[in-house]
């Protein structure tokens, strides 16, 4: 079942998850309802805040491989630096730019509480750093440089106006 978005304005977005300490049945519970949201928004990617728990628990997804980490750590990242635009399923319709490493080394746990380390590079790494980032109350805005983030956030108000209209 797919679960509630919680979209920019939500405090939850800007509040850090606790880590994961229970690896029970409601844990995989909530990475299977948070690997149909992603699918259902058609997202490559999602952090348990956007949906409104406070976990550090993420999922992604790239070409046909569907990844759940919990209590993730960004343990390297390469030294070259790539800027990219980047959307966030939390702030539909904006794109702004963001600069990131091209390549990191994540590790964390699997659902059942054992070790997983992952090399990713590329958009998967752009991925995975983007939802470590939500996991600390991080967002693309507060990625990105003040114009940049000022005209989302117009271009954000406009959105809602034209909602309510
Ligand atoms: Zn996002």
């Amino acid at each position: 079942m797919a679960l509630e978005m919680r979209t920019f304005g939500d405090p939850v977005l800007k509040t850090r998850a606790a880590p994961v300490e229970d690896f029970d049945e409601s844990l995989e519970r909530l990475a299977e309802e948070m690997l149909a949201t992603m699918r259902e928004q058609e997202g490559v990617g999602l952090a348990a805040n956007q949906v409104g728990r406070l976990k550090r628990i993420l999922v992604a997804a790239l070409e046909d491989e569907e990844y759940v980490l919990v209590n993730p750590v960004i343990e390297e990242v390469a030294q070259t630096e790539e800027i990219a635009p980047e959307g966030c399923l939390s702030i539909p319709g904006i794109q702004v730019e963001v600069e990131r490493p091209t390549a990191i080394t994540v590790s964390g746990q699997n659902t059942s509480g054992e070790p997983v380390r992952i090399e990713a590079e590329g958009l998967l790494a752009r991925i995975f750093q983007h939802e470590v980032d939500h996991l600390d109350g991080v967002l693309i805005l507060d990625r990105t440089d003040r114009a940049s983030r000022k005209a989302a956030m117009r271009e954000w108000r406009e959105r809602l106006l034209a909602q309510q209209g």
